[in-house]
């Protein structure tokens, strides 16, 4: 029977540079997964391109920029392996890339030039990588190890590290491996839910808005009471059957079923002042006004839904202009559900932080077994946020690992 240092399930972000940080240590390691292809995920984030970290990461809040029970349980990876160290390495095998906008970092080339460099780093550590390979049992040993009975046979390590991801994307292999797991060894787990994903509507109170399906504008998003409330300011898509773009993605992570989100979809007017102003001195219908501060198209379906909008503004009474500046500038709406993880870019909870070290992320009830990146309830902001969590939380267990 093969004997390892440690056996990584899980070749995507965590995973493969888990395996190349401890490889490089000196860890004789083997890497697994049961797709084919390697990282499929990195493949397609970023719109091909990788949206690979953030320099606006603040490690001393994470909770900024992180969701979870205990966002702060992400501190100490985050801040022990930076957003500089994942540069400097991207540097280091000559990978070209810019900065978009709000601190993200894209690969100016394609996703295909991270996942290469991580083979890399693999092929460095002298990682063995067997793929595609499933594993059917994980099981502990008499001497406090661990014995695994994967698709190439039985193999055994002194450490498991499980790097299975969450659950978005079931076509390119993800699964609720990481979940099972944490189970079988009684460790809780948050439920888990799809992140960064659009949000549904009620079909028949939703006709009105479909025909906008494509248009996309700047909004201000929020979701939450007084005391939760969130905000964005960001992008709006609509579509078909709802609401997308990085505005809703970014709100969703935060959206409670049954609760509304409010958006101003004129954020950067003060619409009272400037409809009073038009009122004043214009002979133009209102919906031509109006199509001067938000797109053409949203304010023709805006004054569709008032009788008293379809009217030149000069005539408009005020009662009327003061209704449709509110609705505007605040309009709240109960999505009835999510795309789900068939469209969501992560999935929120997963095992819970109280169960690992925040240093080495491994099961405090268990030695031996540690989760890192998204199977662990720590989910980061659209915008390079999570690959750093993926990084971080690999890169702080590769260094605990033992040797
Ligand atoms: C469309 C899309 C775009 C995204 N864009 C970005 C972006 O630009 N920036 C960003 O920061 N984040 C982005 N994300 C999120 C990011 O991809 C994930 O947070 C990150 O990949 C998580 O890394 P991970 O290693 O934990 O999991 P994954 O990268 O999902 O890797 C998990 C691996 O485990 C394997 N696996 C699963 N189950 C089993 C099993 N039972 N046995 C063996 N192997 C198994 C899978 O095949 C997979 O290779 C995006 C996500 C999606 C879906």
């Amino acid at each position: 029977m093969q004997n390892f240092d440690v056996v990584i399930l899980g070749a995507g972000a965590a995973g493969l540079f888990c395996a190349g940080v401890a490889g490089r240590r000196g860890l004789k390691v083997l890497l697994l997964d049961h797709s084919e292809k390697v990282a499929e995920k990195i493949r397609i984030s970023g719109g091909g391109r990788a949206n690979f970290t953030n320099r606006d990461i603040d490690v001393r809040q994470p909770h900024k920029h992180f969701v979870g029970e205990n966002p702060n349980f992400c501190r100490s990876a985050l801040s022990r392996y930076t957003p500089a160290d994942f540069i400097a390495l991207m540097q280091k095998h000559g990978i070209p890339f810019h900065e978009k906008h709000k601190g993200q970092l894209f690969c100016d080339r394609s996703a295909g030039d991270l996942i290469d460099m991580l083979l890399a780093e693999c092929a460095a550590g002298g990682v063995t990588r067997w793929q595609p390979c499933g594993v059917q049992a994980l099981r502990t040993t008499a001497e406090g190890g661990y014995e695994l009975d994967t698709g190439r046979g039985t193999v055994q390590a002194r450490q498991v590290v499980i790097a299975t991801g969450g659950l978005s994307i079931p076509a390119i292999g993800a699964t609720d491996f990481g979940h099972r797991i944490a189970r079988q060894f009684k460790l809780r787990t948050i439920e888990p839910r799809p992140g960064l994903v659009p949000l549904t509507f009620d079909g028949a109170a939703w006709a009105p808005y479909a025909e906008l399906a494509g248009l996309a504008l700047p909004v201000l998003i929020e979701t939450g009471d007084k005391k939760t409330r969130t905000v964005f300011a960001e992008d709006l898509l609509f579509t078909h059957r709802g609401l997308s773009g990085p505005g809703v993605l970014q709100i969703s992570s935060y959206w409670k079923p049954g609760t509304p989100i409010r958006i101003n979809l004129a954020p950067d007017v003060d619409l009272p002042a400037a409809l009073a102003d038009a009122k004043q001195r214009s002979r133009k219908l209102l919906v031509n006004e109006l199509a001067q501060w938000v797109p053409a198209r949203l304010a023709d379906a805006w004054v569709a839904q008032d009788k008293e909008w379809q009217r030149p503004v000069a005539e408009c009474s005020d009662r009327a202009l003061a209704r449709l500046a509110e609705r505007l500038a605040r309009w709240e709406l109960v999505p009835t559900g999510t795309e789900g993880y068939k469209k969501a870019e992560v999935t929120l909870g997963g095992v819970d932080t109280r169960e690992l070290s925040q240093q080495t992320m491994e099961a405090t009830k268990q030695p031996g077994l540690y989760f890192i990146g998204e199977v662990v309830d720590v989910t980061g902001w659209l915008g390079g946020y999570n690959f750093q969590w993926a990084w971080a939380s690999a890169h702080a267990c590769a260094m605990g690992l033992q040797p």
